[in-house]
């Protein structure tokens, strides 16, 4: 039985050493698969310290592209901005560029018109210029027919023949010989001649000398008598086609003013001296500006005289003339209708109505 027993107990050992054995085996594989896990642990911690910190810089990223974005947002708002600025800069040159060739425009306009009113003056001072000429050409070569220009027709009758017929019938009907009844009643009792030719054959009754042909009579003693007549009246009176002052000038067609007297005469009556002076000026070019040949003399105390549209010139400028001297001929020279002197009184410069003066 020992030995039974002992080998009982030597299986058992065995038995226990198997055992033994096999739990060691156990041990060393369940080590072994916890070292394997730890290890597998430790992998996903790494990856997932590896995932994180993708995600922060995907994060990062993200963040960084909104930031981008933001600043391209506000770059675009910016350059708007500009856009619109140098929109409006641009508008307001274009408007400055208008504005300014508007102006030119009108400028251009303005001097255009200013050049052809001077071209238009330019014309019609020629126009008037050869008018004149042609009108001097006209009364000298028509010299001797007065009926070809009303001004010379009607100062002939009037200064000559209608004159002496004015004066025949006043005195006729101041006569009261062959009495006229109608004559003698118009002049009324005891007028003079020279009241009664006053008022013959007038239609105005504010001065009594205007005339039915649109004219007016006048005297010696008009006036103050401190110049003589510069022509022959011829009988009792003279005539005028024009008053001094306002007028409707027959050639340019305008109201203007009248510088002198229009004195109806023939051509080439002699034209006197109004008073004694020193002649200034003998203007002889035909023109004058307007004058024609003209002469003024300065009579000393402020007081001269002008004497226009001459034929012809019979003094020179730095010339003494006394009272009644011949100093030219009655014309219709310068810007003129017809034969007539035109005469103007200056006293210190300053125009005066002559018919004050005779
Ligand atoms: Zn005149």
């Amino acid at each position: 039985d020992f030995f039974s027993r002992l080998e009982y107990v030597s299986q058992v050992v065995d038995y226990d050493n198997n055992v033994m054995n096999n739990m060691k085996a156990v041990q060393a594989k369940i080590e072994q698969s916890k070292s394997q896990i730890e290890a597998t642990q430790k992998d996903l911690e790494t990856n997932k310290t590896d995932l994180e910190d993708q995600q922060q810089q995907l994060q990062s990223a993200l963040d960084e592209k909104q930031a981008t974005l933001d600043s391209l947002n506000d770059d675009k708002v910016a350059l708007e901005l500009l856009a619109q600025q140098q929109q409006e800069q641009q508008d307001s040159i274009v408007a400055m560029l208008q504005a300014n060739a508007d102006a030119q425009t009108q400028e251009k306009q303005r001097l255009a018109a200013e050049q052809a009113a001077a071209e238009e003056a330019a014309r019609l001072e020629a126009e008037k210029e050869a008018e004149a000429k042609a009108q001097q050409a006209n009364t000298a070569n028509a010299e001797s027919s007065s009926s070809e220009t009303g001004g010379n027709g009607g100062s002939n009758s009037n200064a000559g023949g209608s004159g002496e017929a004015g004066n025949t019938e006043n005195s006729g009907s101041n006569n009261g010989e062959s009495s006229n009844s109608e004559n003698s009643g118009s002049n009324g009792g005891g007028s003079s001649s020279g009241g009664g030719s006053n008022t013959a054959g007038t239609a105005d009754p504010a001065d009594g000398r205007a005339r039915s042909d649109g004219y007016w009579n006048t005297w010696p003693g008009i006036g103050s008598g401190v110049l003589g007549w510069p022509l022959d009246g011829g009988g009792w009176h003279y005539v005028l086609s024009s008053l001094y002052g306002m007028r409707f000038h027959p050639i340019l067609q305008e109201w203007r003013s009248h510088n002198g007297i229009d004195i109806l005469a023939n051509y080439g009556d002699a034209i006197y001296a109004a008073q004694g002076g020193t002649v200034v000026t003998a203007n002889t070019d035909g023109w004058g500006s307007g004058y024609g040949n003209y002469v003024v003399i300065d009579h000393g105390n402020g007081l001269s005289t002008l004497y226009g549209h001459m034929s012809s010139v019979a003094v020179s400028a730095g010339d003494t003339v006394y009272q009644g001297q011949v100093i030219g001929y009655v014309g219709t020279t310068g810007m003129s209708t017809g034969p007539h002197l035109h005469f103007e009184v200056y006293y210190y410069g300053v125009l005066q109505d002559p018919e004050n003066y005779l």
